[in-house]
């Protein structure tokens, strides 16, 4: 898990840089693809993601090694040869991975988080799960385990593979010749988020378009269909966190509701969307019907709420830095600690952005814990010993913390805002 945080330590700053690159370009030709508050609520789930997973907080019901022991054939040495059976075998199986997500029920719910944003730009390529807490990725890799792909072969390739599904989230990319038949391009990714009924559930490939062709999934971005991106139950939301269970709490609810035993236990494996018909008639879902006529989400916001949003989630950022490059000090019951700081962080100002009136009793609750904290060691997870006035800029920021929440809870009217531009 350490090398996978200094690997972040790369990778974010990278990504965030991209993610700029994105807005000031969309800026400069007139085009920008960026809501703020989108954006904001995009790269805080990619926060809470990377927290989540270098924290290793999942069940692993089948491990990679424990296969490979299990059932390799052969032995392959290191050559070429063999990250190219890696590579395409992690492609497989992210494929089916990708298309499960998109099929079953309770698989939609990790997934759901991806697509809920209804912009497409680069930083809605970090939205990723949280609420992936059953490790079984490893099953679909059976053929390298078969074929004998070491172990550490696949951990140094998966990151990799991942970080290459990001570039292709933009819409300032045309369809690209012969590239189109290889790999999976943003034309084809755009279809993939889109909910018009011609594109919905199209396009799961992950770097490879081969397996969408083959199997019969893909589908072309036609001149006519302009896509329309998010997901048919919205999430009205810009809470990582809460998006991340929303479909979960949906299947509880209609697993409890539901007259029938049987549909209290099939609803979580029946395709994704399906729903017992007794408690679909008691209460039922809106979806979006017309794909070109919905409204998206955008609560009131002021310039300054927008400004707020963006000094709070940079310095959720900066203190996640912080703790990956102090990693190994902090230890794992600190780091626990101080990811809850984080996820608590991201809960109370997108409560806030959301215009949720409790948001300001989160604010207040982690600013006076966070206080209560560098009083009771004196220190910020050993912040002082790289800056000598760390404790007093943590205090400072959660004193801002605390007025921030009152402020926009009670002085900032969301009534009186919604003549202003969004
Ligand atoms: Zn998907
Ligand atoms: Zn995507």
């Amino acid at each position: 898990m350490e090398t996978y945080a200094n690997a972040l330590l790369y990778a974010i700053p990278f990504f965030t840089g991209l993610v700029l690159i994105e807005i000031l370009y969309g800026y400069f030709v007139k085009n920008q693809k960026h809501n703020v508050m989108d954006t904001v609520s995009s790269l805080s789930s990619g926060l809470t993601n990377i927290i989540k997973d270098s924290l290793g907080l999942v069940v692993v019901l089948v491990s990679y090694p424990f296969l490979l022991k299990s059932l390799s054939l052969f032995e392959m040495k290191a050559t070429w040869l063999v990250w190219l059976v890696a590579f395409i075998s992690i492609d497989f199986a992210g494929y089916w991975n990708h298309r499960l997500s998109h099929h079953i029920n309770i698989f939609w719910n990790q997934h759901v988080i991806h697509h809920s944003s209804e912009e497409f730009n680069l930083a809605c390529a970090l939205r990723q799960s949280i609420s992936n807490l059953v490790g079984y990725f490893s099953i679909l890799l059976i053929p390298a385990a078969v074929l004998g792909v070491p172990t550490q072969v696949i951990a140094i390739l998966a990151p990799i593979h991942l970080f290459a599904q990001f570039w292709y989230h933009t819409q300032h990319i045309g369809k690209m010749g012969w590239l189109e038949y290889i790999i999976v391009t943003p034309s084809q990714h755009r279809v993939h988020h889109a909910i018009n009924s011609e594109y919905i559930d199209k396009n799961l490939g992950q770097v490879l378009s081969i397996w969408d062709r083959m199997f019969g999934t893909f589908q072309e971005e036609l001149d006519d269909v302009p896509p329309q991106y998010g997901v048919l139950k919205p999430a009205s939301t810009w809470n990582p966190i809460l998006i991340n269970f929303q479909h979960f709490w949906r299947l509880l609810q209609d697993a409890w509701r539901a007259n029938n035993w049987l549909d209290k236990f099939r609803i979580w494996f029946m395709p994704t969307g399906w729903r017992p018909e007794d408690v679909a008639k008691k209460y039922p879902i809106a979806i979006i019907e017309d794909v070109y006529n919905f409204k998206k989400y955008r609560p009131a916001a002021s310039n300054s709420l927008k400004g707020y949003a963006i000094f709070q989630m940079l310095s959720s950022t900066i203190l996640m830095l912080f703790m990956f490059y102090n990693y190994s000090e902090i230890g794992f019951k600190g780091l626990l600690l101080f990811g809850a700081f984080v996820f608590t962080g991201i809960y109370g100002y997108s409560a806030l952005m959301d215009r949720k009136r409790h948001a300001v009793w989160i604010e207040l609750f982690r600013g006076l814990t966070g206080i209560g904290l560098i009083v009771f060691t004196n220190d910020w997870f050993g912040l002082n010993s790289y800056i000598t006035i760390g404790s007093l800029l943590m205090i400072l920021y959660y004193v801002i913390t605390i007025i921030g929440g009152f402020y926009f809870t009670f002085f900032e009217k969301p009534t009186g805002l919604l003549q202003l531009p969004i």
